[in-house]
């Protein structure tokens, strides 16, 4: 097996009432396994145009993956199109049937007639087991070529990928994979980045890539060679050097977020954390709880939006009035007044201007972050393009950034 193809089924794809993450999830898996991704379609709930789609497939690719249509409605023509493009007979399975028909007891539901479908087979396939729904993939091999149909709920399709499928596929790639290790920076601009690390750019194996993420510069390193081991040996000089070129400002790797590194260090640390928010609206105290756990060391934040909030909550209104509210002084007093006011070890404050219009003669886009670590105040500053969202959440990231310092830093 070499290249690779994907298709989607479902005509809620085609009317852009969802977004086809299933493919970019399939599409994201495959260099892992040194398959050659070439097509990605999507087409309707209609037989004749999925068998189209499924001919040209079988033209021209190895391994063919399709999600969705395997439902027990008359609109899920999945099966129906690729007996058509086989040229096989279904047939009711008798161990399916009775798997599925003690799926619906075990529930206390009559099995609806129409369910009968899911437990149908041609002879070139055989059925994958899907314990979180009712039907069942198919794995189909013919004439070369594996054909995989998999549900398209993408928590079925991800747990059949993940358990069944790709330990299968994996003994059957001949050639070399590909792995890839994410380094995540913040801080620099996209061309600092780049120029800083531009000897390394014109690398070929491994080849190094930068893009920029809402969390901040990202720094792809990418090796393919005959076994993962392999692929891991060529990239550790390449991410060594990256680091020591980009120094603090990396933070994180592959699957790392700044939220659990620092829920990890509070952790580690015995310490509280508590906010005052201005431009960030309370994003900041909303993403370090998304993290699990975060009751045992996230106190509590106020977001303290108005001068009259942030007075109410101690910050000393004259420095309001000699700085303004968008000023490192007041960033600073509100990570003091978090700290102090909300009983916590470690305070974070931010403010800055959101948009569309200045404020204080600010410019759209300034920012000012402060952590009252109990040891010191770190400030930082950011600008950042001029659009709201844009810069709530990219100070937010700011603020999770400076944390992480002000941790590190704290004896
Ligand atoms: P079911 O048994 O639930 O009918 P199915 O295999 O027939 O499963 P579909 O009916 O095509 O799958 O899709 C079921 C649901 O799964 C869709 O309503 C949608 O929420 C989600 N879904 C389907 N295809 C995709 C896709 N390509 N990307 C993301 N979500 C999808
Ligand atoms: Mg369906």
């Amino acid at each position: 097996l070499k290249t690779a193809e994907i298709i989607s089924i479902g005509t809620e794809l085609l009317l852009g009432e969802i977004t086809d993450t299933n493919s970019s999830f399939l599409a994201g898996q495959l260099p892992a396994l040194g398959l050659d991704l070439y097509w990605i379609s999507q087409v309707g709930d209609n037989r004749a145009r999925l068998l189209e789609v499924l001919q040209r497939a079988w033209g021209r690719s190895d391994l063919i993956l399709l999600t969705g249509g395997l439902g027990p409605t008359e609109d899920d023509i999945t099966r129906e199109a690729i007996a058509d493009l086989l040229g096989e007979e279904l047939k009711v399975d008798p161990r399916l049937e009775q798997e599925l028909r003690r799926y619906f007891a075990s529930r206390n539901i009559n099995m609806p007639e129409r369910n009968l479908k899911q437990a149908t087979l041609i002879p070139s396939a055989q059925a994958i087991p899907n314990p979180q729904g009712t039907a069942p993939g198919w794995w189909v091999e013919k004439e070369g070529r594996i054909l995989l149909a998999m549900p398209g709920p993408p928590g079925e399709l991800t747990r059949m990928w993940r358990q069944e499928v790709q330990p299968r596929l994996r003994a059957r790639v001949e050639g070399a994979i590909l792995v890839t290790r994410t380094l995540k920076s913040w801080g620099m601009t996209e061309a600092a980045v780049d120029e800083r690390l531009s000897p390394l750019l014109s690398s070929s194996n491994p080849t190094l890539a930068v893009y920029a993420k809402v969390d901040g510069i990202y720094l792809r390193i990418a090796a393919k060679a005959a076994t993962e081991e392999a692929a891991r040996a060529l990239i550790l000089p390449v991410e060594t050097e990256v680091r020591e070129l980009l120094g603090e400002h990396i933070w994180g790797a592959d699957d790392d977020s700044l939220e659990v590194i620092i829920g990890e260090l509070l952790k580690e640390k015995g310490l509280t954390l508590a906010t005052m928010e201005s431009c960030t609206g309370g994003l900041v105290a909303s993403t370090i709880t998304d993290v699990p756990g975060s009751s045992n060391y996230f106190k509590g934040g106020v977001v303290a939006y108005s001068n009259e909030v942030k007075i109410a909550y101690g910050v000393p209104a004259h420095l309001i009035a000699e700085h303004g509210a968008v000023s490192p002084e007041v960033a600073q007093a509100m990570a003091s007044a978090a700290r102090l006011r909300l009983g916590a070890d470690i305070g974070l404050g931010t403010t800055g201007v959101a948009g569309p219009d200045q404020i204080e003669g600010k410019t759209v886009g300034t920012v000012y972050i402060a952590v009252d670590n109990g040891q010191g105040i770190h400030t930082a500053s950011g600008r950042y393009p001029p659009q709201r969202l844009r810069v709530k959440r990219a100070a937010t990231t700011a603020a999770l950034f400076e944390l992480r310092r002000a941790l590190l830093s704290r004896r």
